[in-house]
Formats: structure tokens, C-alpha cells, sequence
């Protein structure tokens, strides 16, 4: 029945067209160019063939119009992608950077560190041989139990005043004092009292003496005086009170009847006396004929 189906597919045809279903329109109206045909229609055919060709364009304009849509999206996605990519590639970057310059940073301040602790230990290092090198030089120079100059320290003077003497007759005299029958204390009361005497003797000494008297000890219980510009007469006299001073030394403390004398040989500065030793000898001289005469007194030698 082609007439009744044309009729009836006309009906579809405008149905699919108001709800542009246009796959179904295609349909329809291929089926409706064939009934027209069917019916030699030739030019309702002709018209609905056409439709056809019309609507089936229309698709594939919209599929292509999808596809490109779709594409664009897909593109658009994978550039984002893209981009977060490298956003995260260079947040990496930028983050061993930033791990890289701290550890260049603890690197350096423990390099500063180590520096200036090796620095500090130099310091100390030298401080440390310093101060060595001034007790040394002071041990050198005193004498430990007495506190007096050492022997090397009054020799050292005694060139230094020679000098002075032969270049601008600058006078000076020498005392040299031994402590009496000092061997008796000591085997009597013992060696740490026959100490305690020297240090007494050296006390004694010093504080009958002035400033620029230089006082050593130059042996066991013998000590020198320097006097500076001290005249023969003057050095006796001065000898003669140190003497007394020693002898007026209370030692009861360390041993009930303990006293201590010195004997004293005094010598001034002679034009002969090429070097300290003479002067010394004079003096030790003096001592010795001090000690012959009795001990606990003062014998000047001869100018
Ligand atoms: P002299 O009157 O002739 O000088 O008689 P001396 O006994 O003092 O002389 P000697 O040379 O026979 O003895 C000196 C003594 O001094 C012997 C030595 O043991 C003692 N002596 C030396 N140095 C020290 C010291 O540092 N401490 C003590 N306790 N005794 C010392
Ligand atoms: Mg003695
Ligand atoms: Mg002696």
C-alpha cells in the first residue's frame, strides 16, 4: 500500500523534524523517496531524496562540530596537564634549590664554627705558652724558698753595674753573707726548720735594705747584696745593721733557743776589678776572715 505508507511516512517525517531527531528524519525520509518512487512521484521522490541529502549533511556537520569540541576539550586538558607538569617540574626545582642553599649554609657556619674554635685554641695555645715563658722567666729569676733574685739574675746585675762602672765610674758595693754554723741547725731541728731560718734570714735581709738593692741567694745559705752607688763605708755600715737585724730575728717558734748570726764581707768597686768575679773574690775574702774572727760579724775588705 505505498500510497497509504507515503502518507503515513510524511507524518513521521514532520514528527522526527519538530523534535529534530535528524538520524530517524534521514531514515524516514529515504524511506519516503523510495515509496514516492515506488508511485513515480518522480518529483516528490526527488524532493525527499534531496531532504535527505540535506539532513544527512546536517549530521555530519554536527558530528564534525562534536568531534572537534570533543578534541579541543582533550587538547585544552592535556595542555593543563602539561602545564601542571612543569608547574610541579620547576616547584621540584626550586625546592632542591632551596634544599641545596641550606645545605650550603650549615655547611659554612660549621666551617665558621671549626674555624673559630681552632682559633680560640690557638689563642689559648699561646696564652697558655706565654704565661709559661714569663713564670719561667720569673723562676729563673727568683729563687723558690726565699723569694730573693736568683744567682744567674745578681750575676747578670753585677755585669750590668761593672759596665756602668768602668764606662761612668759609677760606684757600687758588693755584700756577700753566709749564714753561721748553719749546718748544726739543720742537723739539730731538721731541714724543713733550717728552710723556714733561711726564709727568716731573706726577710730580714730584704726589709733592712732598699728598693734598689738587688738581694740573692747565690748558694745553699749564702746571699749577695748590691748596693747602687753605695761608698766601702756606707756598705759597712749598712752591713753592720743587717747583721744585727738577722741576729735580732725571733726563731723560738721553730725550736725553743734557735737564733741565727750571719757573717758578712762587704767590698766596694775597684779600678782593678776587670770583671764581677774579682769584686766577688774580694768579698769572699772578707767573708771568710769574718768567719775566722769569730762569725756574727762584718769585715770590709781593702779598697
Ligand atoms: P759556717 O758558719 O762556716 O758557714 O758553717 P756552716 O755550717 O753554715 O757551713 P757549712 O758549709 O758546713 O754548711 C752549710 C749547710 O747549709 C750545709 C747544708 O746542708 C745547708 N744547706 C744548704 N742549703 C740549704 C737549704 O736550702 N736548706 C737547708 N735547710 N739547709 C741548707
Ligand atoms: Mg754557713
Ligand atoms: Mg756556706
Amino acid at each position: 500500500q505505498p500510497a497509504a505508507a507515503a502518507e503515513r511516512l510524511q507524518t513521521a517525517c514532520a514528527r522526527f523534524e519538530a523534535t529534530q531527531s535528524l538520524p530517524l528524519l534521514a531514515q524516514c525520509l529515504d524511506a519516503l523517496a523510495r515509496v514516492q518512487t515506488a508511485l513515480g512521484r518522480i518529483t516528490q521522490a526527488l524532493a525527499a531524496r534531496e531532504a535527505q541529502l540535506r539532513v544527512t549533511a546536517s549530521i555530519d556537520r554536527n558530528m564534525q562540530r562534536e568531534q572537534a569540541l570533543l578534541l579541543t576539550g582533550e587538547f585544552q586538558s592535556s595542555q593543563r596537564e602539561l602545564d601542571n607538569l612543569r608547574l610541579q617540574r620547576e616547584t621540584e626545582r626550586q625546592q632542591r634549590q632551596l634544599q641545596e642553599a641550606a645545605r650550603h649554609e650549615r655547611v659554612r657556619t660549621g666551617l665558621l664554627a671549626l674555624m673559630a674554635l681552632v682559633l680560640i685554641g690557638i689563642l689559648l695555645y699561646q696564652r697558655r705558652t706565654f704565661r709559661r715563658l714569663r713564670s719561667a722567666r720569673r723562676d729563673a729569676a727568683t729563687d723558690s724558698l726565699t723569694g730573693a733574685a736568683s744567682r744567674r739574675h745578681a750575676m747578670d746585675v753585677l755585669q750590668r753595674f761593672m759596665s756602668q762602672w768602668h764606662a761612668q765610674a759609677r760606684v757600687f758595693s758588693v755584700l756577700v753573707f753566709d749564714a753561721d754554723h748553719f749546718k748544726t741547725i739543720n742537723d739539730s731541728h731538721g731541714h724543713a726548720v733550717g728552710d723556714r731560718v733561711l726564709q727568716r734570714v731573706a726577710t730580714a735581709a730584704r726589709a733592712a735594705l732598699r728598693d734598689s738593692d738587688v738581694l740573692a741567694r747565690i748558694g745553699g745559705e749564702e746571699f749577695l747584696v748590691i748596693l747602687q752607688g753605695a761608698q766601702l763605708e756606707q756598705a759597712a755600715a749598712l752591713a753592720e745593721r743587717l747583721r744585727a737585724a738577722v741576729q735580732a730575728v725571733p726563731m723560738d717558734d721553730l725550736a725553743s733557743g734557735l737564733g741565727a748570726t750571719i757573717s758578712i764581707g762587704v767590698a766596694q768597686v775597684a779600678e782593678a776589678d776587670r770583671g764581677p768575679e774579682a769584686l766577688l773574690a774580694r768579698a769572699d775574702a772578707a767573708l771568710y776572715q769574718a768567719k775566722a774572727e769569730g762569725r756574727n760579724r762584718v769585715v770590709a775588705a781593702r779598697r
